[in-house]
């Protein structure tokens, strides 16, 4: 019976923020360049999503990719 307004607001991230989004420049890339070959050494757990990918994705993106990382697991 009722209307319910929301809006969204863009703001800065400040530290103590959660932080949503990766910033892909390139220092955070280079260290997730690390983090990759750290993960590569590990065959027991398979990355996949926003943080392990270090992209952002939106719901649907990140449907189809773990999509395609659990066929090419399936198809080993
Ligand atoms: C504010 C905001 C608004 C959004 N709006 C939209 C939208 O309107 N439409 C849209 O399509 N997409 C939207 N998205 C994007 C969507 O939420 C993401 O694409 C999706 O949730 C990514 O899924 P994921 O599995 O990669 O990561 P997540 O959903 O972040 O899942 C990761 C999970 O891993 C857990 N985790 C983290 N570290 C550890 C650990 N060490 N051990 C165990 N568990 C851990 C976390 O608690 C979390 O549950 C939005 C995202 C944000 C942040």
């Amino acid at each position: 019976p009722k209307t319910v307004i929301t809006r969204e607001y863009p703001a800065d991230w400040k530290r103590g923020d959660e932080p949503y989004y990766p910033i892909n420049d390139a220092k955070n890339n280079a260290m997730f360049a690390k983090y990759q070959e750290e993960a590569a050494k590990n065959d027991k757990v398979i990355f996949c999503g926003r943080l392990a990918d270090y992209k952002y994705y939106d719901m649907h993106v990140v449907i189809e990719r773990a999509l395609e990382v659990v066929e090419k697991e399936f198809s080993k």
